[in-house]
């Protein structure tokens, strides 16, 4: 099953907390026991899972990573938006979490973020739920 998530960035830098639409997406999939594929088909925008508890945690994540990348140093890339480019390569365009039970098999604090690095902008998350087949080998419960 595939769905396409509509993300509505707020900022130019945030971490947009998306786990509540993902879970609606892996729900609707039917998937039991599998993978959900996460992917960003951008190229200023990224996928972060990390902390959804404290709201520190997106913030200190965006603000540090302004310090290492910042938006105002000299950069060749000629549309002014290097700094967005090289941050989302850092943190990637896609991610893999378990599904179990049919639902997302997320650490108890983990939340699943839309890195945007050049917002704010409508952004699209591909979501592949995929059944894995593969739980009685895993789990020891076959034949
Ligand atoms: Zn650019």
């Amino acid at each position: 099953m595939r769905a396409r998530l509509t993300v509505r960035s707020r900022q130019r830098q945030c971490l947009e907390d998306i786990t509540a639409q993902v879970r609606e997406a892996v729900r609707r999939s039917g998937v039991d026991e599998g993978l959900c594929h996460l992917y960003v088909p951008h190229t200023t925008a990224g996928i972060v899972i990390n902390e959804n508890a404290d709201p520190d945690v997106p913030r200190d994540i965006i603000e540090r990573l302004e310090a290492l990348v910042p938006h105002d140093a000299p950069y060749r890339h000629y549309e002014g938006n290097a700094d967005a480019h090289i941050k989302a390569s850092l943190v990637g365009q896609w991610a893999l979490v378990p599904v179990a039970a049919g639902d997302l098999a997320l650490g108890r604090w983990q939340g699943i973020f839309l890195a945007e690095f050049d917002g704010p902008r409508e952004r699209t998350v591909v979501v592949t739920v995929l059944p894995s087949g593969v739980r009685q080998q895993v789990e020891g419960e076959g034949p």
